[in-house]
């Protein structure tokens, strides 16, 4: 485990964050919840939920329809989260932010609107083996469609993409690359500005998925240099059904919408309607604008923590969490990338990871048992499942001494 370098910020008053988060003060079968599900969701602070209620008691109205007060209000805190996120994300204008329902909405807006009107018999999509499968099916889809194939570039046992053969795969074939940039299984990192500099000398576009580095680490899309670049609210603190995709404005005004209706038109006739710009050429019907009020309010929570104290402070629970379940006998920890966010996924030598989740539930611990969404990682490993810790800034290394006395217990019952 490497360490990220010292940072010279103040380090975090956990006690002090916990207390912004209700649901971290409940208990789960009469014991204090310790919440290690975070890569699945997040929870979510009082600002967050508060900016949701409020929206519905304060300022309900439809977007972009009604010239009243309400319906005013209620644009300008839409209109507000996509600015949120275009500074959160870095993009150069606030017109290549598209709201979305999720990562997998995003991924599929690119998949039906950019890549299904260009690729034909003889293309490819080149995305990873440690996907998930929000970056895979839709690709598959499109593959099947167009007559294109999907190939997937391998990973080494330390669960690293290994990054020549990813370029070597870069063949002219090739009309589009897919990766994550942190692996939702086992954490890894993966660096994407590299990728991205091997897909621009060949002219081939890069979608990168950032459900699972939003949370963690400061997101700049220009620096990274992609085209495409997905993020998913609700594992960033915001409400569910929340997300964005960023794309680079070239690719958005070549694109045709994914979905028709209402607030995505200029013009509608019978003889030929006429589209609005991006970004509301992509977004049909009325969005989830509650949602989007607590998408503002998880940023400016998220900013408020500043990432360098956020990271520093999760990279070093991540090694006490690593060192702490190294000393369990039988443990096999999946994913040991030099740089990795917050994520073990592990199995205990003889006991079946569902009954280990859910005999670790009765003991207050909320961990993930299965596949994770993502089938070819888990056949890459020769495992149908693996338990899943995911820690964020609100954990605490008490939580994980509890965690690891809880596994010791549960050990014992199943072996
Ligand atoms: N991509 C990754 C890496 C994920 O971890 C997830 C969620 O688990 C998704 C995509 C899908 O996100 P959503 O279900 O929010 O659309």
């Amino acid at each position: 485990m490497t360490a990220k370098p010292e940072s010279h910020a103040l380090p975090l008053d956990v006690e002090r964050i916990r207390a912004d988060f209700p649901l971290l003060a409940r208990t789960v079968h009469g014991k204090p919840l310790i919440y290690f599900d975070n890569a699945n969701t997040s929870q979510k602070p009082v600002s967050v939920i508060d900016a949701v209620d409020r929206h519905y008691r304060e300022h309900n109205a439809n977007v972009a329809r009604a010239v009243h007060q309400l319906g005013e209000e209620a644009t300008a805190s839409y209109e507000g989260a996509r600015d949120s996120l275009a500074r959160f994300l870095n993009a150069s204008s606030r017109n290549e932010v598209i709201l979305t329902s999720g990562t997998t909405q995003s991924i599929n807006l690119v998949a039906y609107s950019w890549a299904l009107p260009r690729l034909k018999p003889g293309d490819a999509i080149l995305t990873t083996v440690m996907e998930h499968h929000a970056n895979i099916v839709p690709w598959q889809i499109v593959a099947e469609r167009t007559g294109a194939v999907v190939k997937a570039a391998p990973i080494d046992t330390n669960g690293e993409l290994i990054v020549e053969k990813f370029v070597e795969m870069l063949t002219p074939d090739v009309k589009l690359a897919c990766v994550a940039h942190v692996s939702n299984v086992l954490g890894t990192v993966n660096p994407v500005r590299e990728l991205a500099r091997e897909c621009r000398k060949r002219g081939i576009p890069l979608l990168v998925d950032g459900s699972q580095a939003a949370p963690h680490r400061p997101i700049d899309v220009q620096a990274l240099g992609c085209d495409f670049y997905a993020v998913t609210g609700h594992k960033m603190l915001a409400p569910t059904g929340t997300g964005a995709l960023w794309a680079k404005r070239e690719h958005l005004e070549s694109m045709p919408p994914f979905f028709g209706g209402g607030e995505m038109i200029r013009e509608v006739r019978f003889d030929g309607t006429v589209f609005a710009d991006p970004p509301h050429r992509f977004e049909a019907g009325t969005p989830n604008i509650a949602g989007f009020a607590g998408m503002t309010a998880a940023i400016d929570y998220l900013n408020g923590i500043g990432f360098d104290r956020l990271e520093t402070y999760e990279q070093g629970l991540l090694a006490y969490a690593t060192d702490a379940l190294e000393s369990v006998p039988g443990v096999r920890i999946f994913g040991r990338a030099a740089e990795k966010e917050p994520v073990i996924s592990f199995l205990i030598e003889g006991a079946h990871a569902n009954d280990m989740a859910t005999l670790l539930d009765l003991e207050g611990v909320a961990v993930r048992s299965g596949h994770h969404c993502a089938h070819p990682l888990m056949q890459f490993f020769g495992v149908p499942a693996t338990l899943r810790a995911s820690l964020a800034f609100y954990n605490t290394r008490a939580e994980v001494d509890g965690f690891i006395r809880a596994i010791e217990k549960v050990r014992k019952l199943l072996l």
